[in-house]
Parts: structure tokens; C-alpha cells; sequence
């Protein structure tokens, strides 16, 4: 499972387009002068015996009225949604992508959404609790699966919807192949802002629905299929290391190398024999997952070590405490998955690396603090590990104007379009991600 929650603020309103609207709109008169029939020409072409769908996408993309005509005529929609011819596939997809914005139900948007993209929508299709989006969600969602690789959205198998007044936006990938997300219905256009990223990262400003649900898909494709995130050269740029850690030796190597990277680990009056034993416990701590009975650990080690304090209990938990304060051991109980302290890295006392578990359960990694210090970040949630640096990567990316992509650390950004894109094609075409706003933009006036 991975999950990301942000905080939000609302977008200042959008750039008053109304001076584009005029000739937009004579244009289209004159157009549908030439075709005044235009609702007997689609009940036409949809009568036919054999629906000629290339005909009906050329009608659509000619005469814009015909999109209205067709996204309210539910026998219409009903002959495209049930349209099973795999040649006709691509047109299907094109003609919905022209009318999904003007849909007004819920039911038929959901059906939609799944004619396209194959992605189960229903109600409980991720977990128990998590429903249909909400008409907007689903849009929404459209418009993000559409600027996405198709190869990678075709490994998504479900998108289910949770809080839909949720004053952020947030997303959890299930069984690698469903995402559930959280977001705010009534308020779409909430940008990063908040608690995981800092003022100069590059996903400051950017979409927040989409670059939370971008992320996921990002996620799914990754561990479904592609493995990027474990590209040896993805894992240079920062120099990630991992620790799986229940295996034999790793967690004692993990301990030893924090230690050479940590000042003072072990600062305090003990000897030899209990610092041998202290390392030991830590890495028992890590492979047992144990933070909260660091005291007891230490103790049993010395007890294993022949530190027995010649049965004195008092003095052995007198130094046990002793032991726990210090900075190797206060570390390792704050550095387990469910601390999240990537938030808060670099630590003054790590001065050349950070070491850390990404998830609860899962890999301990390290990296080196020059790739947090001296570079632009995505956000600080890309430290967390090697996945998340990669999924943030990815949402910035496909969600990114021009610009903003520009904006990407030039050792992942050129990563990126070396390993990733010729994978899935090549860039998507910035007309077709432009589309959709376009088209919102003249909903809103209407
Ligand atoms: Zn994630």
C-alpha cells in the first residue's frame, strides 16, 4: 500500500479567457448554418445498419453541435458504449473523448469511463468502502488517465472514489493494480502547496486531483510491469541504497553503516563490551521490527553478552536507558516507516547520508544528502523511497506543461525521457492535453 495525503489551498481564479470566445462562437454559427440538420443527420448515421463510427467522429470533429446531440441522447450513448468491435476501438475512444465533458449523469459517465479506459469504476470494485466517483471525480479522472500512457493505464484494473469532501487530495494503491483516492469535489482546482512540498519544489502550484491520481497510475505501471523505480541508473541520481533488512547480515551492515555516516552514535560511558552488544541490539530492533521495545532489546543483549550486571536489574536498566538516549538508538525508533522522518531530513547528526524505512514492513534505504541539498526537488515526499522518487517524478512529468517539465532536476528529467518515454511512445502530444480545460472552460460559460 502507499498513500499520499497533501495539504491544499485554492487556486486564484483562472485567466479570464472571454476574449476568445467571440469569434469561437461565430465561427460555430456559421459552421452550423451549413448544417442545419445536423440532429437527422446523427439519427442517421446511428440508424444505420452498420454504424460507419469513422463517419460520426468526422461529423463530431466538423460540427460541434453534434457533441451536445449525442451526449444527451441516451440511445446514442447506449450504441457506443455497447459497441464491441475491436477494429472500432480507437474511433470509440476518440469519439468519447469529444463528448465525455458534456455528459450530465453519473451512471452513463461511469459507463464511459470504463468503455475507454477499462478500468472498473463501480461501487466497492477497490475495497469494501470506496464507491463510484462523483460525476466531477470521474471527469476529473478522465481527463488524467488521458494524458497518461495507454500501456500504463491499461494495467490499472480499478479507481474507486473514498471522501469526496476531502479538503486535499490523497490516493492509495491496493494489491498494485486499484487505486482509492480522496479528494474535494466541490473545489477541483486545488494545487500543491502544503505539508510535502517546500515553496521551490517543482510540484508547487501544480493540480493537486491530478498529480495525486497521476502518482497512483504511476505506482501501478511501475510495480505491475515496468520496474523503472529500480532502474540502477534511477537509483544512481541519488545514490539510493537498500536494506532488506530481514534478511541474514542485513540489518547489522545497516547499523554499522549509520554509524560510520552518524556523528556520536553511541556518545556515553560504556565500554567495549557493551558497545559490541549495543550494535546487536540495534540491528535485532530493525530485524525484529521492534522501536517501541528498544529498552528490553538492549537489556536481553547485554544479559546475551554476559553483561548480566551480575544479576543486578537495577544497573542493567539503568544502562539500557543510558543506551536508549543515544543518538544511534533514538534514530533507528524514529527513522521505522510509520515515522515518516523523509519529512524532515537532512539530519544535522547524518551529515553526508540519510538512513531511513520507507514503509512499515517493508525495505530500509539510504540516500546521499547532496540529492535533497544541492539539487531542485520534485517535493519531499520523493525521499520516502525509490517508488515515491519515481511516481512523483512521473506525475510531474505528465501533468506538467512544457514549462513546468523544464522545471525537473536535469539528471531525472533527462532519465526520464531516455528510459520511460520511448517505452510508452514518446511524449504525449500537449494539444490533446490542452483539450479537455478548453472544453471545460465553455461548459462553465454555458
Ligand atoms: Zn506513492
Amino acid at each position: 500500500m502507499s498513500d499520499k495525503a497533501e495539504q491544499a489551498v485554492s487556486k486564484s481564479s483562472k485567466k479570464d479567457q472571454a476574449k476568445d470566445k467571440k469569434p469561437a462562437v461565430e465561427a460555430q454559427d456559421k459552421k452550423s448554418k451549413g448544417s442545419k440538420n445536423s440532429e437527422s443527420e446523427v439519427q442517421e448515421l446511428f440508424g444505420a445498419q452498420q454504424i460507419d463510427w469513422n463517419g460520426i467522429l468526422t461529423k463530431l470533429q466538423s460540427d460541434k453541435k453534434v457533441r451536445s446531440i449525442i451526449a444527451n441522447n441516451q440511445d446514442y450513448l447506449n450504441k457506443i458504449i455497447d459497441c464491441n468491435d475491436a477494429a472500432a476501438k480507437t474511433t470509440i475512444n476518440a469519439i468519447l473523448d469529444e463528448i465525455y465533458e458534456l455528459i450530465s449523469d453519473e451512471a452513463t459517465m461511469a459507463k464511459i469511463f470504463t468503455k475507454r479506459f477499462g478500468v472498473d469504476v463501480s461501487a466497492g470494485a477497490v475495497q469494501s468502502d470506496t464507491k463510484t466517483m462523483d460525476i466531477i471525480g470521474l471527469k476529473g479522472s478522465y481527463k488524467v488517465l488521458q494524458k497518461l500512457p495507454e500501456s500504463h493505464v491499461q494495467r490499472l484494473k480499478a479507481l474507486n472514489g473514498r471522501n469526496e469532501t476531502y479538503k486535499s487530495s490523497s490516493g492509495t494503491t491496493w494489491n498494485a493494480e486499484k487505486i482509492a483516492v480522496d479528494y474535494d469535489k466541490n473545489n477541483m482546482d486545488l494545487v500543491e502547496s502544503g505539508a510535502y512540498t517546500d515553496k521551490d519544489d517543482t510540484m508547487v502550484g501544480m493540480n493537486m486531483f491530478e498529480t495525486t491520481l497521476a502518482h497512483e497510475v504511476g505506482h501501478v505501471a511501475d510495480t505491475m510491469s515496468f520496474q523503472f523505480s529500480r532502474d540502477p541508473e534511477f537509483l544512481k541520481i541519488s545514490d539510493w541504497h537498500e536494506y532488506i533488512y530481514d534478511r541474514t547480515g542485513v540489518a547489522q551492515q545497516l547499523v554499522n553503516d549509520m554509524m560510520t555516516n552518524m556523528t556520536d552514535p553511541l556518545l556515553g560511558p560504556f565500554s567495549d563490551d557493551e558497545l559490541a552488544a549495543a550494535k546487536t541490539a540495534a540491528a535485532s530492533i530493525i530485524k525484529r521490527q521492534r522501536p517501541d521495545s528498544s529498552q528490553d532489546i538492549i537489556v536481553e543483549a547485554f544479559k546475551n553478552a554476559g553483561l548480566g550486571g551480575d544479576g543486578n536489574q537495577m544497573l542493567l536498566d539503568y544502562k539500557a536507558g543510558q543506551m536508549v538516549n543515544t543518538t544511534l538508538f533514538q534514530h533507528i525508533q524514529n527513522a521505522f516507516g510509520n515515522k515518516f522522518c523523509w519529512m524532515n531530513e537532512c539530519f544535522d547528526y547524518l551529515p553526508t547520508r540519510q538512513f531511513h524505512q520507507g514503509y512499515l514492513g517493508r525495505s530500509w534505504w539510504s540516500y546521499k544528502n547532496e540529492a535533497r541539498t544541492q539539487v531542485k526537488k520534485n517535493s519531499r515526499y520523493q525521499f520516502r523511497d525509490p517508488g515515491e522518487d519515481y511516481a512523483e517524478l512521473y506525475a510531474t512529468y505528465f501533468m506538467g506543461t512544457p514549462e513546468k517539465r523544464k522545471e525537473i532536476e536535469p539528471q531525472r528529467l533527462a532519465w526520464f525521457e531516455k528510459t520511460v518515454l520511448p517505452q510508452v511512445g514518446g511524449a504525449p502530444q500537449q494539444q490533446a492535453a490542452q483539450k479537455p480545460q478548453q472544453q471545460q472552460a465553455a461548459q462553465k460559460k454555458k
